[in-house]
């Protein structure tokens, strides 16, 4: 291929950031299963430990396997850099570190990953880092939550479980507008379906665990950098603009330019806080990922099969999936994620919660299990699981109410899902 080529993104998705091995020429990329790195010298030992190389020195902050995952979803994603940590939850605790000190607000999307609500009402309060909900599907509601405290916006592409499609260019003009970095949790739709960041996302955050390891078999997280973000314009963000003591007071932001962000998850919140990817993980992941693009057409392709049968059953009330004409999501699923609505959705039990209990009970192909983005086909009922810790009012808000069980669509046919759905449901 010539120099000015770019690959399309099935070809980035087997290859990005992959080389034969150098000391081996093993084809995949080796588990290098280590802590830590032999120096060259004292002096090189000193570069890596100041910032003035960039090297491996130790498996919590730098790994071989794990950067080949980071080049790829970068590259997946469009960004300019990436950090793959052990979760999607600690990827988000990184990214607020980063950004906020004690008091600080940011903007979040009511509708949002129950885990994720969990989190930001919890564990952030206890940081002093307090969040604003509001409705995204309405740009004025964001504006109203904004003050002179918020430092971030957060919403997820394609909302889990309720299934909406954000409308990004609206929200990131509302970012945009405020100077405030919209970060975008990009879990349900992958890079497959939606790249966020042309439509103005500053962050990408994912969940690896899901759909982009892909087989139910690994924990993991990133967070991809835009290098669109101007973190020493407002004076803000000190972590980014002012100078670090630990190294020779560099000033992030200015020394690291455009993957500023990405360089301070590392040597600061990952350094620190510690939650590194195991080099296993990143393996599995990374093979996970070269088959994302097949995996994700089938995972929509039978999810829009299964909805459409779903909505013309008798004991089903409704379905929230962005795939189906009418759904109120449907216009900007068209727009973000042409190529398919993803295999997440939720639908409505005439039944209401017992019939939710029931039909999970029934299931037989279906595993009842707290996870997305497998292989196999996945149900849980929220409201008596995920969503559990809510008020009613949050798990409506969050579109888990009494009724709703959430599928998670895998890759087997399309004929054997209907037909397990249609015996629980009888
Ligand atoms: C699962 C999930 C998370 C959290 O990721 P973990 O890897 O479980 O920590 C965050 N956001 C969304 C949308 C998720 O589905």
């Amino acid at each position: 291929m010539s120099d000015d080529h770019i690959p399309g993104f099935d070809t980035l998705a087997v290859h990005a950031g992959a080389q034969p091995d150098p000391a081996t020429g093993a084809r995949t990329t080796p588990i290098y299963q280590t802590t830590s790195f032999v120096f060259d010298d004292v002096d090189h030992a000193a570069s890596l430990f100041g910032l003035q190389a960039f090297g491996n020195i130790y498996t919590r902050i730098m790994n071989p396997t794990q950067a080949v995952l980071e080049e790829r979803v970068a590259a997946l994603e469009g960004g300019t850099a990436a950090l793959a940590v052990s979760s999607g939850h600690a990827a988000q605790h990184l990214i607020f570190h980063a950004m906020l000190e004690p008091g600080d607000e940011f903007v979040a999307s009511r509708q949002l990953y129950g885990g994720s609500i969990n989190q930001f009402t919890h564990s952030f309060k206890q940081y002093g880092w307090n969040v604003a909900w509001a409705d995204f599907n309405d740009p004025a509601a964001i504006e109203a939550a904004i003050t002179d405290k918020t430092k971030a916006i957060f919403c997820e592409s394609i909302a889990n479980p309720g299934g909406i499609v954000m409308d990004l260019d609206a929200i990131s003009a509302v970012a945009k507008k405020h100077g405030l970095p919209l970060i975008v949790d990009n879990t349900m739709a992958t890079p497959y379906l939606c790249r966020p960041i042309e439509h103005g996302a500053d962050l990408v955050v994912h969940s690896l665990t899901k759909f982009m390891g892909g087989h139910g078999n690994s924990m993991g997280g990133i967070i991809v950098d835009a290098g669109s973000f101007d973190w020493s314009a407002s004076g803000k963000y000190p972590m980014l603009s002012e100078p670090r003591p630990e190294y020779q007071g560099i000033k992030i932001h200015e020394t690291f330019g455009n993957f500023a962000f990405a360089i301070a998850c590392r040597v600061l919140g990952l350094r620190d806080l510690g939650p590194a990817i195991s080099p296993m993980n990143a393996f599995l992941i990374l093979t996970g990922i070269e088959t994302l693009p097949l995996r994700m057409q089938k995972h929509s392709d039978n999810a829009k099969e299964v909805a459409a049968f779903l909505a013309s059953h008798e004991a089903v009330s409704w379905v929230s999936y962005s795939g189906l004409p009418g759904d109120k999501s449907y216009n900007t699923a068209q727009k973000y994620c042409p190529k398919g609505s993803g295999a997440v959705f939720t639908f409505g039990l005439k039944g209401g919660y017992d019939a939710g209990v029931k039909l999970v009970e029934s299931l037989q192909l279906f595993s009842h299990l707290a996870n997305i983005g497998d292989t196999r086909s996945l149900v849980i009922h929220p409201a008596s699981t995920t969503h559990r810790q809510l008020t009613d009012e949050q798990k409506t808000a969050a579109g888990a109410g009494p009724d709703v069980v959430r599928l998670s669509v895998g890759i087997e046919d399309a004929s054997d899902i209907i037909a397990d759905l249609k015996q629980a449901l009888s």
